[in-house]
């Protein structure tokens, strides 16, 4: 792997990161590897690459570029988010306990509790915004602690510095899903994780247009235990999907400023709207953990969730069916903006007492907001509101 842009600036990283000339034609942009095998000059002579389950040049040229862009020594691809999250959850055995956050993305709760429940994995789902919780926790068959910051809908944030120390004390692994910050914005191996795992359909793909996912580590064993789980179990992205992701990832700090001066003028808008209730956002200083999000992010990203003064299903469903710049859609990450009711849509696998108990409410409404002109953004929720 090249770490040739390693300590470079973040506008240099994004866009080098990975980007090798082709050796065979100088070609600037990484070629698309359309190919399932590769020739041997004789039995076991080739040039590192055999299979394309187990090696593709596109994909070694993106897991480069995850790896830099993340600070990290190694990255792995994934055919998806949830792939990559069930590679991390197969490095452990039956009675092994994971600590997970009690506020996370549906995909990841439904993967845990409905597949690998089964398999004799316990979860045990805690408030990881106080680390202390997850201390609590611990127990002597505690190998994985699972967080993600800012979590998905409500944008919790959790130390990850304290819930690392508490990690390496106990000797487990900590991953964090960064999927809703990036690396533009948080990198939790500098902050002590073991693993960074990302939806990398989201803000590094950037244009809603691929299904893939990551996961980047530090330690060379660590690596190999993945790496053979990657391959064993075969959930690896196409040569193409690898080519929007490493495009995706150039023009990432470009869509992140200007994701997070739209999330700040739409977050303030929303809060003084006379018919809004709340509206969660990390970036307020009245937010629970405003210092802790300060300190581990270099701003506060382009997702947010409201709820209405009105909390019936009728009110929200109104605003959801009435936006025309915002779509309405399950997803994130995108240039354009989405508008999502979690309850019914991306969090739906959750049942609902679990829901309601975490204060994912019926009348929770998630944006994802894109790059378009923040005025014409808020223009358009102003007159869904109404
Ligand atoms: C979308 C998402 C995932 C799952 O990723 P897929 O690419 O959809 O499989 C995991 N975590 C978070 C925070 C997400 O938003």
């Amino acid at each position: 792997m090249s770490h040739s842009f390693h300590n470079k600036k973040i506008a240099t990283k994004f866009i080098h990161a990975g980007a090798e000339p082709d050796p065979s034609t100088g070609a600037i942009m990484t070629p698309i590897f359309q190919t399932s095998t590769y020739v041997q000059s004789a039995p076991g002579v080739h040039k590192g690459y055999e299979y394309a389950r187990s090696q593709n040049p596109t994909r070694a040229a993106l897991e480069s570029a995850l790896a830099i862009i993340e600070n990290g020594k190694h990255a792995l691809a994934f055919s998806s988010g949830v792939a990559a999250t069930d590679a991390v959850i197969k490095l452990l055995s039956p009675g092994d306990e994971v600590i997970a956050a009690s506020d996370m993305y549906g995909g990841t709760y439904r993967l845990f509790t409905k597949v690998f429940e089964r398999f004799g994995i316990k979860f045990i789902y805690v408030d990881t915004t106080d680390a202390q919780n997850v201390a609590n926790a611990i127990t002597d068959k505690t190998k994985l602690i699972w967080l993600e910051t800012p979590t998905n809908p409500l944008m919790n944030i959790t130390d990850i510095e304290a819930v690392a120390a508490i990690s390496k004390k106990a000797g487990t692994l900590l991953c964090v899903d960064n999927t809703f910050a990036s690396p533009y914005l948080q990198n939790p191996l500098d902050l002590g994780a073991d693993i960074v795992m990302h939806s990398s359909t989201k803000y590094l793909g950037g244009h809603s247009d691929v299904i893939q996912g990551a996961l980047i580590v530090n330690d060379d064993a660590l690596r190999d235990q993945l790496y053979f789980i990657q391959k064993s179990c075969g959930a690896v992205p196409g040569p193409f999907d690898c080519f929007l992701v490493l495009r995706g990832i150039k023009t990432l700090h470009v869509r992140m400023k200007q994701h997070c001066e739209n999330g700040i003028a739409i977050a303030h808008y929303l809060r003084q709207h006379p018919k809004v209730q709340r509206v969660y956002w990390c970036g307020f200083e009245d937010h629970h953990n405003y210092a802790i999000a300060k300190k581990q992010m270099r701003g506060f990203g382009g997702m947010l969730s409201f709820t209405l003064k009105d909390e019936s299903m009728e009110a929200a469903t109104k605003v959801l069916s009435s936006t025309k710049i915002f779509s309405l859609a399950e997803s994130l990450g995108g240039v354009e903006s989405l508008i999502n009711h979690p309850a019914s849509m991306t969090h739906a696998s959750i049942p609902k007492e679990e829901r309601i108990k975490n204060g994912l409410t019926d009348g929770l409404i998630r944006l994802s907001i894109g790059i378009e002109d923040a005025d014409d953004l808020i223009e358009d929720l102003k007159q869904a509101i109404g």
